[in-house]
């Protein structure tokens, strides 16, 4: 079904993103809610409660972008409210020490391996600059390694893509990043120990740190070996370099313990977001209490924030994290998805396209492609977000919403239901079955 022929009414929302389209950039806060890849007008969201979200027209939604992570229990969980509004009602920021920011720092590091300190932000992306910056601090050294395939935030040295040949320095991949800024970054494939071992045999004294999310989820699910991520554990610590996991996305989410108990391998400094922020803006990163006190006030590294650790926030973590550790969470969102992989597999095998699901926990995305699922970037066949664009509609016209773009990921909350994941199988079904290949 092509966005043109959508039968929904979509006149309010066309109305109001008419009018964004010329007081924000491309309509949007962030670039992927335009419906860049997918065409046609986003629906403008009022409100969500559980696993829906509303739009201006009325129109329902049974959502599996869960803002993109954060939602884990569910859109507007009761819970999470009135600790929101609780703490709203004390004041929203004092730029002072908070019990909740000690109360949830004793939390993220109670539950993630090796963590003894954390120093809170207000995103992702801050998480992860910061963590770099205290890497590079603490080693001193400059260099950082990324994997192609795995986002860590929009800082400028982030913005970086592979460069031509094995081993290379990384160019801008946005306008507006100096060549100067990306040039200490070195960008390798991931699932590649040779690739690896060659960088580190090039340049391993100057290297202050590798990021990598262990489980990337931005540029599709790209699971990786466990034996890949434990040479990059060794092989950092061979070189006196620190291992960064960036957890924005798996923290709290795949386990209590992120991707590190998951693997069973600790990292040196490991960055959230999402998860830990239940719905309100925050980040953090972690690590020793001998690498996090380079930080200051006690040591050289600077980093600072207006709104880091703000109460509201902290109040919305605490509450997510109370939800999830008392209620089982993530033995919940575990049978959950085996639900979802149950239901869509066969649909999947007898589609028109090749299609596997890939899972981890409350984590999903459909490989659109022949074959195992890709561990790298650059297995990924680009021909999918054709067909993408049709089976994003064809769910959107049915009630179902998924993300627009087939390079992102779908999450599950607590608040799906085996109900909605069978309405979510049979749209699917419907949808592929009339798909046009
Ligand atoms: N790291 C990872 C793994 C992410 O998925 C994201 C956001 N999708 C970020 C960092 C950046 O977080 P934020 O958007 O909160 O700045």
């Amino acid at each position: 079904m092509s966005p043109s022929t959508t039968t929904r009414n979509n006149e309010k929302s066309a109305q109001i993103f008419e009018r964004a389209l010329t007081l924000l950039p491309g309509g949007v806060s962030s670039p992927v809610r335009a419906f860049g890849a997918v065409g046609g007008t986003p629906p403008v969201i009022t409100s969500a409660e559980g696993a829906y979200v509303h739009d201006v027209d009325g129109n329902r939604f049974l959502d599996f972008v869960g803002s993109w992570g954060p939602l884990i229990t569910g859109h507007a969980h009761a819970d999470v409210v009135a600790a929101i509004q609780a703490a709203v009602a004390r004041g929203t920021t004092f730029g002072a020490p908070t019990p909740n920011e000690v109360e949830l720092a004793a939390r993220v590091t109670d539950a993630y391996p090796g963590l003894e300190k954390v120093r809170f932000t207000s995103s992702g992306t801050e998480a992860t600059m910061s963590a770099i910056r205290v890497a590079r601090g603490f080693t001193g050294r400059d260099l950082l390694v990324k994997f192609a395939g795995c986002y860590h935030g929009h800082a400028d040295h982030l913005l970086v893509q592979a460069g031509s040949g094995l081993v290379t320095f990384g160019a801008p991949s946005s306008a507006g990043v100096p060549a100067a800024f990306t040039e200490k970054t070195l960008v390798i494939d991931l699932d590649d120990e040779q690739g690896l071992e060659a960088l580190f045999a090039e340049h391993g004294a100057e290297i202050a740190a590798v990021i990598i999310e262990p489980i990337p989820a931005n540029n599709g699910l790209l699971v990786q070996r466990r034996e890949f991520l434990q040479r990059v554990r060794e092989i950092t610590r061979e070189h006196g370099a620190l291992l960064i996991f960036d957890e924005v996305i798996n923290g709290f989410r795949v386990a209590r313990g992120g991707a590190a108990e998951l693997f069973g391998i600790t990292p040196d400094l490991a960055t959230f977001g999402k998860v830990i922020g239940g719905g309100l803006p925050v980040g953090a990163f972690g690590g020793s209490a001998e690498v996090m006190d380079i930080l200051a006030p006690l040591g050289p590294v600077y980093q600072a924030g207006t709104l880091s650790g703000n109460p509201v926030a902290m109040a919305a973590g605490l509450a997510t994290l109370d939800l999830l550790e008392k209620g089982e969470g993530w033995a919940q969102l575990e049978k959950l998805g085996a639900e979802l992989e149950a239901l869509l597999t066969p649909i999947l095998e007898s589609a028109p396209i090749p299609a596997r699901l890939v899972r981890v926990g409350s984590i999903f995305w459909v490989s659109w492609q022949a074959g195992d699922p890709p561990r790298r970037a650059d297995a990924i066949d680009c021909k999918a977000a054709d067909y993408y664009r049709q089976i994003f509609h064809g769910l959107l016209e049915q009630g179902v919403a998924i993300a627009p773009s087939a390079y992102e990921v779908g999450f599950l909350s607590l608040a799906h239901t085996s109900e909605h994941l069978a309405t979510f199988a049979e749209a699917l079904r419907k949808t592929l079955a009339t798909l046009t290949v």
